[in-house]
């Protein structure tokens, strides 16, 4: 196939949506991963010394070009799945993988980093220039580049090893999943809703069973927890959830050897690259800066919040006693009798709340908010999409000048996975004939416009588009010139998400939610007192929810740092951990750590800290504006300017105190979650 009849190829502009088929993908991939190659060897030959514009330059232009044909691709996977399409991405996905893995274990391309870093002319790059340097240098080293052979040969052995191990643990936690079932009879399941237990009728007939059938898939699992009236299905559908993949159960999905291994070789691994502990080797890519200060944080925090949460629980119990003469609160009450409780406290339903929230109005809303804090100007225009229901904007800046572009796809459908997401489209770098504007995709799963009424968003809804939002504008409205740093590329893990949280908390303002609210029959705003109760149900049980992600997070913490998975027991690690956080103790065989996927299957491993870390700097971030009005375009300029517009050129941390004048601190977290009392 012809470069030029191949829209995938085509670099001019914005994708070609309507024209790309999957016919395209291997051709585009073949062509631009040659092409790569002959880069990367052009390069590797190149006459000394190494410099940004024989080294450096070169290979982003190939890496750009990559991910500029794969990024569609990948994209329409995720957005408009077809059979064919899927068939095209798994063939080529293990070929962009490899080439990705090659390049980041060239050595040759390694010592000529190395080369420019200790040049002089290092000093004359730009600030974006060096830290591209600065973070290749570092991968590298995370890699395994800089080995020698032998130890190189058995760091890419534990590499793949535990790759095995990970899927594994999730392979074994989700056939323990499908291994349990509970045939509930009628008694059993009052109180259980509606749509529950239609499905579950369903799918006891489809076994040719009789009664409801319950599984420990969170959609049966939960509902069951928080509604099932007769405790001992509550109990035996606990039992089954919190032992799954454990000794307690049957040896060949049993996690515990897996656990152990996997914590050995990461310790092993960490040791290889001359780290003291994983726990430091994960936080290299991390804005902490080391073990002891995630811990010190987790511990003030904890201590802040524990005396709440011991409030709250004992706010339940006395609850539960009176009210549904539940003396004793046992582990699979919890969920049942907060539900009640919640209830009673803020009767309101969802239901009535979408109503006020149709999403022209919102994204209306969220525009014009946008457009007061930092000064720019966003406007509907026209672009090839991959479905009709997909909208096209274009942001201005004060001089009217074109500084982004967003895709807004926000309906359900079933070619789309589930969601919400923002992806980049395009990265903006400057290029000799002008600056290369950056566009977004904003994907989103609420549903669709029905029966000439528009679509009626929920308040969680409304909050995870501000969300998606925030990344959007980390996105587009960078400065940076160097793709590798631009927008949020080279953000520290653990700060990404403060653009995005910092977002959330305009949900929260009357100020905000009033002009961007309209009910969908009469136009009415919503109302005051509704939105009172709104904001008074988000912080229920605020102290029993932190101190229980505490827990989870100082247990991730301590088991990648001063634990010794040789000798130590992992069980004995997480009650030390819950004696000192938590305030609710799980009965003697819950095994919680088997079925902790984030740190054992997932990427959290040392990194679950960072749910709470970024909420810390995001409410922080926003205390700013609630000294000075939230909507300032004074502190908007200001945020836009520090921590937007300047992506990953500059440490995460640097950014955060140019923008709030010090170091984060908790206090606005533990005010914004009812946990401090209101400073006057
Ligand atoms: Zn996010």
């Amino acid at each position: 196939m012809a470069t030029e009849t191949n829209p995938l190829l085509d670099f001019s502009g914005l994708p070609r949506f309507p024209e790309i088929q999957p016919e395209h993908v291997t051709p585009a991939v073949e062509q631009v991963l040659a092409q790569g190659r002959a880069v990367i060897e052009r390069v590797e030959r190149s006459a000394p010394p190494p410099t940004w514009e024989t080294v450096v330059q070169p290979l982003e232009d190939a890496n750009e070009r990559v991910s500029r044909v794969w990024g569609p691709v990948a994209h329409l996977n995720a957005v408009m799945n077809t059979p064919r399409l899927r068939e095209a991405y798994n063939a080529n996905l293990p070929r962009i993988t490899q080439y990705h893995a090659e390049l980041g274990q060239n050595r040759v391309l390694f010592e000529k980093y190395k080369a420019i870093q200790a040049s002089p002319a290092f000093q004359r790059l730009t600030r974006a220039q060096r830290r591209v340097v600065e973070n290749e240098i570092r991968d590298f080293r995370l890699g395994g580049a800089e080995l020698p052979d032998e130890a190189r040969a058995r760091f890419l052995a534990i590499q793949e090893r535990l790759a095995q191990l990970q899927s594994r643990f999730s392979d074994n936690l989700l056939d323990a999943t499908n291994a349990f079932a509970y045939y509930a009879s009628e008694e059993e399941v009052a109180g259980i809703p509606e749509d529950v237990l239609a499905a579950a009728w369903e799918a006891a007939r489809q076994e040719g069973k009789s009664g409801w059938k319950f599984t420990l898939h969170m959609p049966s699992y939960l509902p069951v927890m928080q509604y099932a009236h007769a405790r001992p299905l509550r109990e035996a559908m606990y039992r089954a959830y919190v032992t799954r993949a454990s000794d307690l159960g049957p040896q060949a999905l049993d996690n515990t050897p897996l656990i152990r291994e996997i914590l050995k070789l990461r310790a092993e691994e960490a040791r290889l690259l001359g780290f003291a502990s994983y726990a430091e080797l994960s936080l290299q890519t991390k804005m902490a800066r080391s073990p002891a200060e995630v811990l010190d944080f987790l511990q003030e925090l904890a201590a802040k919040a524990k005396p709440f949460a011991e409030r709250e629980l004992a706010e339940l119990r006395e609850f539960a006693a009176r009210e549904l003469k539940l003396e004793h609160l046992e582990a699979w009450d919890l969920a049942y009798a907060s539900e009640k409780l919640r209830l009673a406290r803020y009767a309101f339903s969802e239901q009535e709340v979408k109503q006020y929230f149709p999403d022209t109005r919102v994204l209306a809303g969220l525009f014009r908010l946008v457009e007061t804090l930092y000064g720019v100007r966003i406007q509907s225009a026209q672009a090839p999409v991959w479905h009709p229901d997909v909208k096209f904007f274009r942001i201005f800046s004060e001089n009217g000048e074109l500084v982004g572009q967003f895709y807004a796809d926000l309906y359900a459908r079933p070619s789309k996975r589930g969601g919400a997401w923002m992806d980049d489209a395009i990265t903006r770098r400057r290029l000799p004939t002008g600056v290369q504007v950056p566009a977004a995709y904003l994907t989103c799963n609420f549903s669709a416009p029905q029966g000439g009424r528009p679509s009626l968003l929920t308040h969680d809804e409304v909050i995870t588009l501000f969300h998606e939002f925030g990344h959007g504008l980390h996105h587009l409205l960078t400065r940076v010139d160097e793709p590798g740093v631009a927008g949020i590329n080279g953000v520290e893990w653990d700060a990404v998400e403060l653009p995005s949280q910092f977002m959330e908390n305009f949900c929260w303002e009357w100020g905000v939610v009033e002009p961007m609210s309209g009910h969908v029959d009469t136009g009415e705003p919503l109302p005051r007192s509704l939105f009172d109760k709104m904001r008074a149900a988000r912080n229920f049980q605020a102290g029993m929810q932190t101190v229980r992600q505490l827990e989870f997070a100082l247990f991730d913490m301590r088991l990648h740092h001063d634990f010794d998975p040789e000798r130590e027991d992992f069980m004995e690690l997480l009650h030390q951990v819950r004696r000192q956080v938590a305030v609710v103790f799980p009965p003697a065989y819950n095994r919680f750590p088997h079925s902790f996927s984030h740190i054992f299957a997932g990427g959290y491993a040392a990194g679950y800290y960072s749910y709470k870390w970024a909420e810390v700097l995001s409410a922080d971030a926003y205390s700013l504006f609630e000294e000075h009005g939230v909507l300032s375009p004074e502190i908007g300029r200001r945020f836009r300017d520090e921590i937007l517009a300047v992506g990953g050129s500059r440490p995460a941390l640097e950014s955060f105190v140019a923008f709030r004048g010090r170091e984060p601190r908790i206090e606005a977290l533990l005010r914004h979650s009812g946990m401090i009392a209101e400073t006057a």
